[in-house]
């Protein structure tokens, strides 16, 4: 196996964790699977026995030798940067009935991808993602802690994320620098009933200096309106951003 590391190549290796990340995407031949950054195909031949669609993007072009064995009249592989893609062009020919969407792919790229897949506005069944756990513990964290923040908020607006499972550095070949979590999000059905351009860009404020209080990053004018708020809900108003849970948050924008 030739790894190029700009191309952020890190091949799963290891079966268990294989079978156990396939195994999510419970997709029948009715549906779609669109993988991100097949590889060498680790999970693209597993996938291959649910019977469903599957749509491919490898930007890799040196691997078409390796993943060619693969495609047939359900499979395609789409050379190509996944970023750059024109997903609902590549699937308008395609009926089915759920979509599931997976990759295990560079790191660098992952918040990228998730806000590429977010714009575009598919409805998909489930979202399998292979992040580097440091990324997943800050996409998971709660209220009160260290790695609760913007992206936390911004991607519990769109999604439900639970996290599946813990993945070592030694699955992999060649072995990465840090250790991984796949991830599985889910789209909301209940959105937070707020305006989300303003609730993002109010969160972004909020955020811009973590350690400082929520009184010190937004607007003295805000400030006045948050201060009631916090009081009502028997909170101290030199309070920091990352103590602030999504239901308040929503209450504030609501009302400034
Ligand atoms: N899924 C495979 C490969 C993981 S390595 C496995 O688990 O073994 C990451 C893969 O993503 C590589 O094949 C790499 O070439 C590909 N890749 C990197 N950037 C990409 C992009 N922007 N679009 C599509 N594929 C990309």
């Amino acid at each position: 196996m030739n790894a190029k590391k700009d191309l952020g190549q890190n091949f799963l290796v290891d079966n268990v964790v294989i079978e156990k990340i396939t195994n999510e995407i419970n997709a029948t031949k009715n549906d779609l699977i669109i993988e991100i950054g097949p590889g060498y195909g680790a999970l693209t031949s597993i996938l291959k026995k649910t019977e469903a669609n599957i749509i491919a993007y490898e930007i890799d072009t040196d691997l078409k030798i390796y993943l060619s064995k693969y495609e047939d009249n359900l499979t395609k592989i789409i050379y190509q940067d996944f970023l750059k893609s024109n997903i609902k062009e590549d699937i308008k020919n395609i009926k089915y009935d759920k979509l599931f969407i997976i990759g295990n792919l560079p790191y660098y790229i992952t918040t990228p991808i998730i806000e590429k897949i977010t714009k575009e506005e598919l409805i998909f069944e489930k979202l399998v993602i292979m992040v580097q756990k440091e990324v997943a513990d800050r996409f998971v964290a709660i209220n009160k802690t260290k790695d609760y923040g913007y992206i936390t908020l911004y991607l519990k607006y769109y999604y439900d994320i639970k996290r599946l499972m813990n993945v070592s550095k030694n699955s992999f070949k060649p072995v990465p620098k840090v250790e991984s979590t796949v991830l599985l999000f889910l789209q909301r059905k209940d959105k937070p009933n707020v305006d989300k351009e303003k609730y993002f860009s109010f969160l972004k404020e909020c955020f811009k200096q973590k350690r400082k209080t929520l009184r010190n990053n937004v607007s003295s004018k805000d400030f006045e309106i948050i201060k009631d708020l916090l009081k009502t809900s028997g909170l101290n108003e030199n309070i920091r951003a990352e103590e602030i849970n999504e239901d308040l948050f929503i209450k504030i924008v609501n009302n400034i």
